[in-house]
């Protein structure tokens, strides 16, 4: 039987019908949750996306603003720049968007960042307060993984769950999530001998990999939850029949799209893993949506956080 398909754009628009919600109740009491976000030089990938996290603010109710300083900026031009944004009380979140040009001190600009507005939850202070289970601000992606578990009523005490991926930005925060809740939680990376078959234990499989259908049926136990949080574009034909196979029926419009932008989204589980896991999360439209929406949600925890107000009733914000 095929997966249950967990729709995160449709998890994504309860969210930020949500946090819609908070900024409103927070409006009669004189506060709006204000983000600011910083994109240093062109990439366009970035531009794309801090674009949307504007627009996104805007849409629910929260104040952001954007800085854009050029490609040469130096690390102590962007250090200026942070502590000023952590001066301000209007600024609730600070969103340094990554990579920065290589030139700049990464480390040291998301250690400048204050932790209270740290809403992309990277600073070692957060990761503390992640893995002693203080309140925190908990990194977007993970925390939206968590949320679609949740929403899709999907247990989490302990099962078996298997998080592919060990990178500060998804693979250990997410591990650390699961953990908290009472997962049993492995921990694969590149270096993970015999890796389906430690993938085949998982209850609940998590793919953070960044490497285009990967994630085959042999590497899922049969009714699983598989969770994909990857996102890789393809641009060649071949690879795309590999994932989409002509012949199969769903694939026409797939297909069109491709041919039309010469590229389509994947992510890191082949869509063949949809006829043996339990319930899955597609690509686009998983977990993807899920991040901007908990970015959103983050910011109004910030903001009520910072002034010892009581948190929000989202399950992992
Ligand atoms: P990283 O490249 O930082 O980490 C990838 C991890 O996968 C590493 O731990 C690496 O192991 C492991 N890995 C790589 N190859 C293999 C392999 N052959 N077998 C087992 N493990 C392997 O990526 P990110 O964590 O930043 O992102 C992962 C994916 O998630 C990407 O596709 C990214 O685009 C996507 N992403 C999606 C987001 C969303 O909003 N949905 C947000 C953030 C990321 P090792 O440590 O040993 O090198």
């Amino acid at each position: 039987m095929a997966a249950r398909v967990l729709d995160g754009t449709k998890i994504a628009a309860e969210i930020r019908a949500e946090v819609t919600g908070q900024a409103k109740a927070l409006a009669l009491s004189g506060l709006r949750p204000g983000l600011a976000v910083v994109l240093v030089g062109h990439n366009p990938a970035s531009e794309v996306y801090v674009r949307g996290k504007v627009k996104s603010s805007e849409e629910v109710g929260l104040y952001s603003e954007q800085h854009t300083p050029g490609e040469s900026a130096t690390t102590e031009e962007l250090l200026e720049l942070i502590a000023d944004l952590n001066r301000r009380d209007e600024i609730d979140g600070i969103l340094v968007q990554l990579p920065l040009p290589a030139h700049v001190d990464a480390k040291k600009i998301l250690l400048a960042v204050d932790p209270a507005k740290d809403v992309d939850g990277f600073h070692p202070m957060n990761v503390g307060y992640l893995s002693t289970q203080r309140p925190g601000l908990v990194p977007c992606t993970p925390a939206g993984v968590m949320e679609i578990l949740k929403r899709s009523a999907i247990p989490v005490a302990g099962q078996e769950a298997v998080v592919i991926g060990r990178s500060d930005i998804v693979g250990k925060p997410v591990a650390m999530l699961l953990l908290n809740q009472n997962a049993t939680v492995t921990v694969c990376h590149s270096k993970t001998r015999d890796l389906p078959e430690v993938c085949r234990r998982a209850d609940i499989l998590v793919a953070a990999i960044g490497r285009a259908g990967m994630v085959t049926r042999d590497y899922v136990k049969s009714g699983a939850t598989v969770i994909d949080v990857g996102i890789n574009r393809i641009t060649d034909r071949k690879e795309f029949e590999r994932f989409f196979p002509g012949n199969q029926a769903g694939n026409k419009k797939r297909e069109e799209t491709f041919l039309a932008r010469g590229s389509t989204l994947v992510g890191d589980v082949h869509p063949e893993v949809a006829e043996i896991a339990g319930a899955i999360t597609p690509v686009p439209g998983g977990v993807g949506p899920l991040t901007i929406a908990m970015l959103m949600a983050n910011t109004v925890k910030a903001a009520m956080l910072r002034r010892g107000l009581k948190q929000p009733e989202l399950s992992q914000v």
